[in-house]
């Protein structure tokens, strides 16, 4: 029989790789797209021909009722947010409707329309804010310091207490920032990788960045997609952290990038007050021990691969788009 999955957060960056995944297992793959002025459909352009597009927003719920019923799917991956976090702070109020309330509507929806529907909800290391504990785990305190990490515990909670109160198959992912040649350019990781391919093909000559030594754990979009998957495909529904488990300074990155293009970081990038966040007293970092035990995940793309990779895509991007 042929399963079917939808998928919200189509047009971001995990919503597309989630896609391409379920489409090479042969699902029937339905995404939910909100309406635009202009298309936003660029990075599953190539999958255009392959995914059922399905109107709806997670504002309103009768379109989210209306699109489970519709497609009766096998499994929701909730990947649609307001994923920002400095935009957190200047639209809290718009944050918590997408990113949390969104996500009560959905549950609601699936409890009315769909029960039996797994349930997947993009949960993130933001909940954490500033963790009393390193690596951190299932099972370490929330304490989110801003409204987008707010709004997240928030979504994280409901889905575990629709897991108990209506037994249904809902967990949470909880992602580590997870990178690709499709992520936003607003992005650190991304800033990096296109300014390094900028000044390599003489299209500026200077990168300003903030702290060199903040620390992040990284891993690629793909491997977070296929824990996704990998949750909805067990005997019972549970919570697991998505990460590489280790970390990597801004410094090593910017070092990694610009070595691949052949330049000495020292001579392009400065440091910009504007940018500066203090490094965290207790550092950010998930433990995968838990999903590498029970689902035998653990990343398969090295730390230098996705820089290259981005690094590369972004020199051929430019260069195609040069006028
Ligand atoms: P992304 O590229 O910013 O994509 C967000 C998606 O949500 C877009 O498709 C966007 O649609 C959609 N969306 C926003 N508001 C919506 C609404 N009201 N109704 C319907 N769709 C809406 O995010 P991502 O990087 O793929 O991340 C996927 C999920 O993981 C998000 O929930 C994010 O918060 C979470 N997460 C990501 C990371 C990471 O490092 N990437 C880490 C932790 C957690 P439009 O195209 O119309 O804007």
């Amino acid at each position: 029989m042929v399963r079917s999955a939808l998928i919200t957060g189509l047009t971001g960056q995990d919503g597309s790789y989630l896609a391409e995944l379920l489409l090479e297992k042969d699902y029937k793959v339905f995404g939910l797209v909100r309406r635009s002025s202009t298309s936003n459909l660029s990075r599953i352009s190539h999958l255009a021909d392959k995914v059922k597009i399905v109107s709806g927003d997670l504002l309103d719920q009768c379109s989210l009722m209306d699109v489970i019923s519709e497609c009766q799917p096998d499994e929701i991956y909730n990947l649609a947010s307001q994923s920002y976090v400095p935009l957190s702070w200047t639209q809290p109020s718009l944050t918590a409707e997408y990113t949390a309330l969104g996500v009560s509507r959905l549950l609601d929806s699936i409890r009315r329309c769909q029960p039996a529907a797994k349930f997947y909800q993009a949960s993130s290391s933001e909940v954490f804010g500033q963790p009393d504990e390193s690596p951190q785990t299932e099972k370490t305190a929330f304490r989110p310091r801003n409204p987008y990490g707010v709004a997240k515990a928030y979504a994280h909670w409901m889905t575990v207490n629709y897991r108990q109160h209506y037994n249904l198959y809902a967990c949470c992912g909880i992602t580590y920032t997870h990178e690709s040649p499709r992520r936003g350019a607003e992005f650190v990781f991304r800033k990096i990788t296109r300014g390094a391919a900028m000044i390599k093909l003489g299209m500026a000559n200077e990168l300003k960045l903030g702290n060199l030594d903040a620390r992040r754990d990284w891993c690629h979009a793909r491997d977070a997609v296929y824990a996704m998957w990998l949750m909805l495909q067990q005997g019972r529904p549970d919570d697991y952290i998505i990460a590489s488990g280790a970390t990597h300074s801004v410094q090593e990155l910017v070092d990694c990038a610009f070595n691949y293009v052949g330049l000495n970081w020292r001579d392009y990038v400065s440091v910009d007050p504007a940018f500066y966040r203090p490094d965290e007293p207790v550092q950010l970092v998930g433990s995968i021990e838990k999903i590498n035990q029970e689902l035998h995940w653990k990343p398969a793309y090295p730390f230098e691969r996705l820089v290259s990779s981005m690094v590369d895509y972004d020199l051929k991007d430019l260069t195609d788009n040069r006028l």
